[in-house]
């Protein structure tokens, strides 16, 4: 049997997925999400004899990274894990960005002398958007490397990527096969991240995981800069009026999400015995049309799986109509809170109701049930008309109970 918990992550990811006896964490969402749901889950999971087959970590945006770096600091040595023992760790940073041979240097131990002009502004915002500081020496990747964690050795040590369908097998019966991200797309992080850093920082490049240090504080206040100039993203309307709104008032699909952050999203399908399961990270649609028509199990027209986490929280930037047309899932999962971006798109909802397909029926699955947002969904002549379900967590008509997590069996 499977099962996928859903943690109350606010508006990010963490997902932990028991294949039997391999367990798999995709994400660590926020400090709260850690403190609160994470170890003591993990814990239970260790006082049962129980090990992380795989912890990956998708990307290195704040709403998935903070909470793992939360739980590497805290499990401290792979050899002896405070919490739980961990097989190996999946995330790309810094070391495994391709630059040039004349971009790398050697310091000879002088680091200090090359310190960043102007200093190092690093914050991560928690769920309530409040800004923490960051010291020097506490990112993932210096955690890792300090704590001699198994980090990407399928990948000899080097970069979690693919540029074709990429199958490796986890254990009796698991197997994973990577599609995402692409070398395109890790340069093009690398690109970005060598554009911020010039900004501030004279010198050349180096392992010393002072980078990692860098490369996760500068990308974390890029993203912040960023995201206070967007401001906060627009609430899409999907008004019902008809019995036919999911379809008719979902706005035309125009432009795809372009973070170079989403875009390095680790992404893979995973099979066991006769399941299949997508795993989307924050990924870009336009690359995650391109992989999926890669797989050997596309039929040319869809993607039959059992179970699909829904790319980037459910945004409809990063969820195009041609790529929900291709999958064709039993069951959607929707990990946000909707905090800032009102995440999920209404669009992309109507779209994976409306899609057509050869199934029965459809569950979407969401771990926070947002109040009155999805009122619309709820109604008893859509779900007849269109053949879905809803999952909710179990919480009152006032919010209260366990909202945030959610548990489904496949
Ligand atoms: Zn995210």
């Amino acid at each position: 049997m499977i099962t996928v918990e859903m943690f109350p992550a606010g508006n990010g990811d963490s997902i932990l997925v028991s294949f039997d006896h391999h367990i798999i964490l995709i994400d660590g969402g926020y400090t709260s999400t850690f403190r609160d749901h994470l170890e003591p889950r993990l814990k239970a999971l260790d006082a049962e004899g129980k090990r992380l087959s795989k912890f990956i970590v998708t990307h290195i945006d704040s709403d998935h990274i903070t909470g793992a770096i939360d739980f590497i600091r805290k499990n401290g040595p792979a050899a002896n894990p405070a919490i739980i023992g961990i097989d190996e760790v999946w995330y790309n940073s810094y070391r495994h960005l391709q630059f040039d041979d004349k971009e790398k240097g050697n310091f000879n131990g002088q680091l200090p002398d090359i310190q960043l002009q102007g200093g190092l502004e690093s914050k991560e915002a928690d769920d309530r958007g409040q800004l923490v500081s960051l010291p020097q020496g506490t990112s993932l990747g210096s955690l890792l490397l300090k704590n001699k964690y198994a980090w990407n050795s399928s990948f000899e040590g080097k970069a979690v990527k693919s540029d074709a369908p990429l199958k490796i097998k986890i254990g009796d019966g698991l197997s994973f096969t990577l599609i995402g991200p692409t070398s395109t797309s890790l340069k093009d992080l690398a690109e970005d991240w060598k554009v911020y850093l010039q900004k501030k920082f004279v010198g050349k490049l180096n392992d010393d995981d002072w980078f990692d240090d860098a490369f996760e504080m500068m990308m974390e206040e890029k993203r912040q800069a960023e995201m206070e100039a967007d401001g906060e993203e627009l609430e899409e309307r999907l008004v019902a009026g008809s019995n036919d709104w999911v379809v008719d008032n979902s706005p035309e699909w125009k432009k795809q999400d372009t973070s170079v952050t989403n875009g390095s999203s680790i992404i893979f399908l995973a099979e066991y015995g006769d399941r299949k399961l997508l795993f989307l990270g924050d990924a870009i649609p336009g690359q995650v049309e391109t992989a999926i028509k890669q797989l050997p199990l596309w039929n040319g027209t869809s993607l039959h799986l059992d179970l699909v986490k829904v790319a980037h929280h459910g945004a409809w930037p990063n969820n195009s109509p041609a790529l929900i047309d291709m999958l064709q899932a039993s069951q959607y999962l929707i990990s946000t809170n909707g905090y800032r971006h009102h995440h999920p798109g209404l669009s992309t909802l109507a779209r994976i109701v409306s899609t057509a397909g050869p199934l029965e029926k459809k569950s979407l699955v969401f771990n926070y049930s947002q109040g009155d947002r999805f009122s619309d969904l709820k109604l008893q002549e859509m779900r007849d008309k269109y053949h879905y379900d809803l999952v909710w967590p179990d919480v009152d008509e006032w919010g209260n109970g366990k909202d945030g997590y959610v548990r489904v069996e496949i």
